[in-house]
């Protein structure tokens, strides 16, 4: 945009702002008739009727509610914003009148509509170029972070939940702003704004009062100082058994070097590391608790060897904290309830444990209800990233080899950006380095 365009916008700004004090009257109006509607269609018809009216105040309300229940919880979801999704700038008028097709523009024009403060920020900073939004644990706050690039500004809103849910059809929203800082980390620069991977050091942009503002998560626990998964060698020697070795000798080789990098950092009694290639057209991987490590040719041949030790490692860091035992734990209590007469017996004892069929060990990793959880990929990664430094290997090749794979969009349940929930697992984890948790070489 020239110099004359933004002068020019910005007069064009200062004439909408004083529409938005109009507008933010008449919408007030506008969404209690709406709301009184929608009241009596939803007696007459269900909500079907809500989508009849279009885009709206009341539906981005529905919006809302629908994100907050599949995101609850899961750390910061980032948007990115493409200029072209709002031809004519960052006006009230503009950004209302916008048809915008991406879910991030579609979340931001949302906003702008039903956040007074969140368009006031857009009229007096421009539009982002990329967005954050979160609710917290408990469901009570929403954040919604505008990371501008040009000049570098990250500034946070927060408001409660409660603003966005019935109660309050009739009113519009109204954030405040928690916290703004002078950059845009860099995790959100490659997640939100598609920059290309960057040499070390990461910059530690996130200050500590500023973490929970950035949806940083809390450091995970250190793993266990003892494991035993000698009980697991079965599960892994039946693993063995069914997936077709790998022909590819260079891969086999590879993922064995890579293991003899982090090798001496892991050693552990109890645990008897070994990598075993398979033939896979997708990357995929997964450990099993006794130390065997499973990874595709597929996944050995698209990696470099840092980023293949990156992999290795974090698939270590689930086993140092023996996460298959707890997914396996969590199943048999919920067959337990299920069944609730005789299997509810075996829980008591123990002997649950034995009765998953081995076959099934990696449907079990892989369920997306008794699986590996989103803590178990944080755990995994920070454990990772200390392997990765005592082998002296930049902690950040294992975010960048996280939106590598995610990039690779594999579907099925084996597939690694899904069996270890890389979306939500790089941001968590590219937050960490932001905030200077995890140390960077
Ligand atoms: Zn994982």
């Amino acid at each position: 945009m020239s110099q004359a365009d933004q002068c020019a916008d910005h007069a064009g700004e200062r004439a909408d702002s004083r529409q938005v004090q109009a507008l933010r009257g008449s919408m007030k109006y506008t969404i209690r008739l709406r709301a009184a509607a929608c009241v009596i269609a939803l007696a007459l018809s269900g909500c079907a009727a809500f989508s009849a009216g279009g885009m709206s105040a009341t539906t981005a309300r529905y919006r809302h509610a629908a994100r907050q229940g599949r995101e609850s919880g899961k750390g910061l979801a980032v948007y990115t914003i493409s200029p072209s999704e709002f031809p004519q700038g960052s006006s009230f008028a503009a950004i209302r009148d916008a048809n915008p097709t991406s879910e991030g523009a579609q979340l931001l024009r949302d906003e702008v509509l039903t956040d007074v403060t969140i368009a006031k920020t857009a009229q007096e900073r421009g539009l982002p170029n990329a967005i954050g939004f979160a609710v917290s644990w408990a469901g009570q706050t929403q954040r919604f972070i505008m990371f501008y690039e040009r000049p570098p500004r990250s500034i946070v809103l927060q408001r409660s939940s409660m603003d966005v849910q019935w109660a309050s059809l009739s009113q519009l929203a109204e954030s405040t702003i928690s916290g703004e800082i002078p950059a845009v980390p860099r995790s959100i620069q490659r997640i939100g704004l598609n920059k290309e991977p960057m040499p070390p050091q990461w910059p530690v942009t996130i200050p500590s009062d500023m973490r929970d503002a950035f949806e940083v998560p809390v450091a995970p626990a250190e793993p266990p100082a003892q494991v035993d998964g000698h009980d697991y060698a079965a599960v892994a020697d039946d693993l063995k058994t069914r997936l077709p070795q790998s022909t590819d000798e260079q891969s086999r080789q590879r993922a064995n070097a890579a293991l003899r990098r982090l090798e001496p950092a892991a050693n552990l009694t109890g645990l008897n590391w070994r990598v075993i290639v398979f033939t896979g057209a997708g990357p995929m991987g997964f450990g099993v608790p006794d130390g065997s490590l499973f990874v595709s040719d597929g996944l050995v041949q698209i990696l470099d060897d840092d980023e293949l030790a990156a992999i290795l490692a974090h698939v270590m860091g689930h086993e140092r904290h023996q996460h298959a035992r707890a997914c396996a734990k969590r199943r048999n209590i919920m067959v337990a309830v299920m069944l609730v007469g005789g299997a509810f017996s075996l829980a008591g004892t123990g002997i649950g444990f034995f009765l998953i069929p081995t076959g099934n060990y990696v449907g079990l990793i892989a369920d997306p209800e008794f699986g590996y959880s989103d803590q178990h990929e944080l755990e995994a990664n920070s454990a990772a990233a200390e392997l990765l430094t005592a082998a002296k290997l930049p902690p950040d090749v294992l975010f960048d080899v996280m939106m590598k794979l995610s990039a690779q969009g594999q579907p099925g349940t084996l597939a690694y950006s899904q069996m270890h929930h890389l979306p939500v697992a790089r941001a968590q984890y590219g937050l960490m380095l932001d905030a200077g948790m995890i140390a960077a070489r």
